[in-house]
């Protein structure tokens, strides 16, 4: 199938919406894909795209025709001046270091920029992100950061064939959502779900996924340099 015809199929299955009934916002994850082939993704309907990586997001910044701009990819304090005023949503606020950083630049900049808490919720070394048991504390803690706005929550299951498991990590990343929701009308996005379980995230709760293969294919990083 065609890019375009995977978007397609893609926003059709997505408008039956989340378990709740909410809109399921896509996100496509555009790390290693070229401009053209993101152009191709938006016209065929994509409204909002997230890079990963900070020098992928400048270099198709202007090569990438629309779209809402996201960044989902772990983020460097010192490359957070690359993105100020560009973003729609950075979805990867896994540290009060970084909070702090967006905090300055953003303030310095006049701007508001929008950010997901990121949770690892499956408490694994190789993710960042905060704890399940600090994630609601440390809302309470950037809520009140000037220059960001907390808008939600964000997290990546754990690599598992475990339903249950994944399913009850999700609900838990729900109840979070739902609770910062309760008081606080910032709260919009639960970002959760990737091509490979997408669909058990939306039906625990998820109102945004963020999806790369499906759309785009399996993904061919270059070969490294040989000496
Ligand atoms: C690459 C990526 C995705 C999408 O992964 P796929 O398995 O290709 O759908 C989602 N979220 C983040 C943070 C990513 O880096």
């Amino acid at each position: 199938m065609s890019i375009s015809e995977n978007v397609t199929a893609y926003l059709k299955e997505l408008a039956a919406g989340n378990c709740f009934g909410e809109p399921v916002a896509l996100v496509a994850a555009t790390k290693t894909r070229t401009a053209e082939e993101i152009n191709e993704a938006i016209a065929a309907g994509v409204t909002d795209i997230g890079e990963n990586k900070v020098q992928e997001f400048r270099d198709k910044y202007d090569l990438v025709h629309g779209g809402n701009r996201h960044f989902i990819g772990h983020l460097q304090t010192n490359k957070v001046k690359y993105l100020i005023g560009k973003t729609y949503l950075i979805h990867s606020l896994d540290r009060d270091e970084l909070a702090e950083e967006l905090s300055k630049r953003s303030v310095r900049a006049n701007v508001t920029t929008d950010v997901l808490i990121e949770v690892n919720v499956g408490c694994e070394l190789s993710k960042s992100g905060y704890s399940p048991e600090t994630a609601f504390a440390a809302y309470e803690r950037l809520r009140a950061v000037p220059g960001i706005r907390v808008r939600g929550f964000m997290a990546m299951l754990p690599e598992s064939d475990d339903t249950a498991l994944l399913a009850s990590l999700a609900d838990e990343m729900r109840a979070l959502y739902d609770r910062a929701k309760a008081q606080d009308t910032n709260i919009r996005w639960l970002s959760m779900g990737m091509s490979g379980d997408w669909r058990l995230c939306v039906a625990h709760g998820s109102n945004m996924v963020r999806i790369g293969t499906a759309l785009f294919g399996a993904r061919h990083y270059p070969a490294p340099a040989q000496p």
